[in-house]
């Protein structure tokens, strides 16, 4: 095989629906054959814009392609300062674009290089939710007649509106919390639902790192009897020292790491066996390269996958997760964050979920491409987030 290069690196911002998303497509020097990958920090989109554009591209142009772990490694390491969202996400671009070129020159699915299918589809969980227990329980009954085997419950987003502890008078605006009214709200919510639905149907729930550490312990130990197919970040990265005191309480099946920038940050919870799925945003973690390392180092302990998969990773983003999916012995869950139909059209090949199970389309490399005339009529709306300045009931900073 001749030697193809990297002969330019694109950028396309767009944001066809909610989340701004950052897609990297690499041109070659062989004539039509090109790759993408997703780069999506929706919240910080403009500073990946600029670590792909200004500093990335002229350390990749002329490299060969094939290389992708040498680039991803260098990548890694060659700005000296490393690690974190911004330049992950930029090298995550890169390296799943890599693997989307790789496939296309050995006319194979991404799958296929990773080792072939363990499966035939990924099962998906969807994202049921509502303002009461019984509107809960309806949006539940609704995906299970779309097939969905896996829900997350949540009530009221990641919940806990409090109306009986109003804030300081002269508090700032923000999207308040109260941890503990959280708590007693979703054990009675977990309590109705398993009431009518009974425990044929699996639930995962998320506490979005919401919780003080010892409430945490607390709450997962009162959440054990409703059998979780698993409870999702319920400490901070800041925390995880605390895991071992949730083990020695309950069974509860433990989810973590969405906020993880580093492999080597899930050695300590997966050699301590403290966890049971590892929750990684790839693209956050610097792309498949990574993800496909720590999945394996995890499955020699017993720990399955649950990538990220909200509607701020990409199309091109969910379609790397769903080929480490079929891949995994290890596979867990996918969580999948339902694309509107818009998305489709922006993103030819995005993988189409049936009966609760999402399926490639078998086409070679990721099977996904970016339709930049449709992507562009989308432009990326800059705002200040508003989700993310949670308070607690008094007014205070927290973590959203
Ligand atoms: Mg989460």
């Amino acid at each position: 095989m001749s030697t193809v290069t990297i002969k330019d690196v694109q950028t396309i911002l767009t944001q066809p629906a909610g989340s701004r998303l950052v897609i990297v497509k690499i041109i070659t020097s062989e004539p039509g054959l090109y790759g993408v990958g997703c780069a999506t920090f929706t919240q910080r989109f403009r500073a990946v814009h600029t670590a792909i554009e200004q500093h990335l591209k002229p350390f990749l142009i002329g490299r060969d392609v094939d290389r992708i772990e040498e680039i991803y490694r260098m990548g890694a390491v060659h700005s000296y300062w490393r690690n974190g969202p911004v330049l992950n996400n930029a090298l995550s671009g890169v390296d799943q674009a890599l693997w989307d070129i790789k496939g296309k020159r050995a006319n194979m699915p991404v799958y296929q290089l990773l080792g072939g299918k363990c499966r035939e589809a990924a099962a998906c969980y969807a994202h049921a939710g509502g303002s009461t227990k019984e509107e809960i329980v309806d949006s539940i009954r609704g995906f299970m007649e779309e097939g969905y085997q896996y829900i997350r419950v949540q009530k009221g987003g990641y919940g806990g509106l409090s109306p009986n502890r109003p804030a300081p008078e002269n508090s700032p605006e923000g999207a308040y919390y109260d941890p503990r009214s959280y708590m007693r709200q979703h054990l009675e919510v977990f309590e109705h639902v398993r009431e009518e639905l009974g425990f044929e149907i699996e639930l995962c729930h998320d506490i979005h790192e919401r919780l003080i550490p010892i409430d945490a312990v607390g709450f997962a130990k009162d959440m054990e009897k409703f059998k979780l197919f698993f409870l999702e970040d319920p400490l901070a990265p800041e925390d995880i020292e605390w895991f071992n005191n949730i083990r020695q309480q309950c069974s509860t099946p433990l989810a973590m790491g969405e906020l993880f920038n580093h492999p080597r940050e899930w050695q300590p919870l997966i050699e301590g066996r403290l966890i049971d799925f590892i929750r990684m945003h790839v693209s956050q973690m610097g792309g498949i390269t990574p993800a496909k390392a720590v999945a394996s180092f995890a499955q020699m302990y017993g720990i399955r996958t649950a990538w990220h998969g909200p509607g701020d990773t990409s199309p091109v983003g969910h379609a790397a997760n769903l080929h480490l999916d079929l891949w995994a012995p290890n596979f867990g869950i996918q969580e999948w964050c339902r694309f509107p139909e818009v998305c489709y059209e922006v993103f030819p090949g995005l993988p189409e979920l049936r009966k609760g199970y999402l399926y490639p389309n078998d086409k070679p490399g990721l099977g996904i491409d970016v339709d930049e005339a449709a992507a562009a009529k989308y432009p990326c709306q800059d705002s200040v987030e508003m989700w993310t300045q949670t308070r607690l009931p008094d007014g205070s900073p927290a973590r959203p």
